[in-house]
């Protein structure tokens, strides 16, 4: 199996994990002031007063239960401060090493309207000798400068800040997803409801053989299955079995009904394609294997690419492809299909059915590629190998540096270096291109944008 080792996508159906042994606990630690309480209020989802706006008053550790997601935990406030401590610097030493004993997850909390300050420096002196994970939380983030100043707070060495504003909610659903990430294996209540089948787009130019294609899984007499339970279809797509799975071929229903398809300009073709596409999460698109490269054939697969839908690029009508054809389909290709190397091909035939088998297991290692995320510190590490080997080329004399990247979304993955200056087109794209060679993203588009540090 070419496609061996592709990453099963799919959950067990139902997942209901006994509860063992307590609750994880997350303690958030910081200076005073910088919001750790509204915080807490904000992450237990109650608007109980648990802010003491009377400055120096001291609070007692207090647990709080919370959930995300379905799983439960613990969070303290660590609002406890002594106030006439004559070391503040010990303080919060002491506050930071008593949350490291008792936790399983640290929030690290400064005040983004600030940065960090010496204060935050001791304590993170103390947080980085322990084994705990900890995370930065920038608060006070209230709007997208703010938000893009907090980038500085990467100098702390704690990673990536999470911006959030606790007082208004902003960013504290993806702090929450990252507190999940870095708890350990804990107690799991709510059911992960099975999701529908994948959606999948059959397109290409008129006669590439989606129809073909289509009865060749739907079969001729038999009738496709109209509903999975607990799943609502579109009734202009298709549920079919590929490869031992459900899929959703979307927006099918003119291929299916022969009648009226060769009506309609091609105009209206090309908006029935890229509605598909969109309805999409991954796109087969058939060409003729027979034909030579067609311009309306890119235009289908610059649709696919410009959509950010995963790609299997499906070379149909194979047995119709012999040694002569084969030479120059491979020059075809190699001219044609430059700008999109990453594309899954299969050579297949709907007609015969040869490799047809190929497409489950195709169309499962596109759609894991256009949901990879890359752990930061993993991405940053590549990163900063790959940079100290190959810098920037100097231009008049200077040479922007790249400080770091972030993957800021998958489907497709989407990536932001933050660098010192904008970087040469030509620097960008050999930085995609092995960001591809280390993490693959095989059937995928990626995008990467780059943001100059003002
Ligand atoms: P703690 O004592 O360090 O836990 O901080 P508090 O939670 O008591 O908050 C200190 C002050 O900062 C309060 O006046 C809060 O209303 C304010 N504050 C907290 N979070 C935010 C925020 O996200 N944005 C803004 N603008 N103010 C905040
Ligand atoms: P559509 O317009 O893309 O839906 O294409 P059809 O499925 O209607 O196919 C167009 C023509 O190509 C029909 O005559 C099919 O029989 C033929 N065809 C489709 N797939 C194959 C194939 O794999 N090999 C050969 N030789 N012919 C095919």
């Amino acid at each position: 199996d070419e496609f061996g080792g592709w990453v099963e996508l799919r959950e067990p159906e139902v997942e209901v994990d006994e509860p063992t042994g307590p609750r994880p606990v997350v303690a958030v630690v910081g200076r005073p002031n910088v919001g750790k309480s509204t915080l807490v209020n904000r992450i237990i989802g109650r608007r109980q007063a648990v802010v003491e706006d009377i400055p120096g008053v001291t609070r007692d550790r207090v647990p709080y239960d919370a959930q995300w997601n379905g799983r439960e935990f613990t969070v303290v406030d660590t609002g406890g401060w002594e106030p006439d401590a004559k070391d503040r610097a010990a303080a919060i030493a002491a506050q930071a090493e008593t949350a490291v004993v008792t936790a399983d997850v640290v929030l690290f909390v400064v005040d983004a309207m600030v940065g960090s300050t010496d204060v935050d420096e001791a304590a993170v002196k103390m947080l980085r000798r322990s084994a705990k994970p900890v995370i930065l939380v920038a608060n006070k983030a209230d709007n997208t400068t703010i938000e893009m100043e907090a980038t500085s707070l990467w100098s702390l060495g704690l990673g990536e800040p999470f911006t959030v504003s606790a007082l208004h909610g902003r960013g504290s659903g993806d702090l929450l997803d990252a507190i999940m990430a870095a708890l350990p294996e804990a107690p799991k209540i709510v059911e992960n409801r099975p999701r529908g089948p994948r959606r999948v787009a059959l397109v290409g130019r008129p006669n590439v053989g989606k129809s073909s294609l289509l009865n060749r899984f739907s079969g001729e007499d038999r009738a496709v299955v109209d509903s999975v339970a607990g799943t609502t279809v579109d009734p202009v797509d298709s549920l079919v079995e590929i490869g031992g799975e459900t899929w959703q071929l979307v927006d099918t229903a003119g291929l299916r009904k022969r009648v009226g398809r060769a009506s309609g300009t091609e105009y209206y073709a090309s908006l029935r394609t890229a509605s598909a596409i969109e309805a999409a999460e991954v796109a087969v698109v058939l060409l003729d294997s027979s034909e030579v490269i067609s311009e309306q054939d890119q235009r289908v697969l610059t649709m696919v690419v410009e959509a950010g839908r995963a790609l299997v690029i499906a070379f149909n009508k194979w047995d119709l492809v012999d040694a002569d054809r084969r030479y120059y389909l491979d020059k075809e290709i190699d001219r044609e299909l430059r700008r999109i190397p990453w594309a899954i091909r299969l050579n297949l035939s709907a007609q015969t059915g040869r490799a047809v088998d190929k497409l489950a297991p195709a169309l499962r290692k596109a759609l894991a590629s256009w949901e990879t995320r890359i752990p930061t510190a993993q991405l940053n590490q590549w990163l900063t190998a790959l940079v100290q080997a190959t810098p920037h080329p100097v231009r008049g004399g200077r040479a922007p540096r790249i400080l770091f990247a972030t993957q800021a979304g998958v489907a497709p993955p989407r990536f932001v270096l933050f660098t010192t200056g904008p970087l040469d087109a030509g620097y960008q794209r050999f930085v995609e291109r092995k960001l591809r060679e280390e993490f693959g993203f095989e059937g995928s588009p990626i995008d990467i944008s780059v943001r100059p540090r003002k």
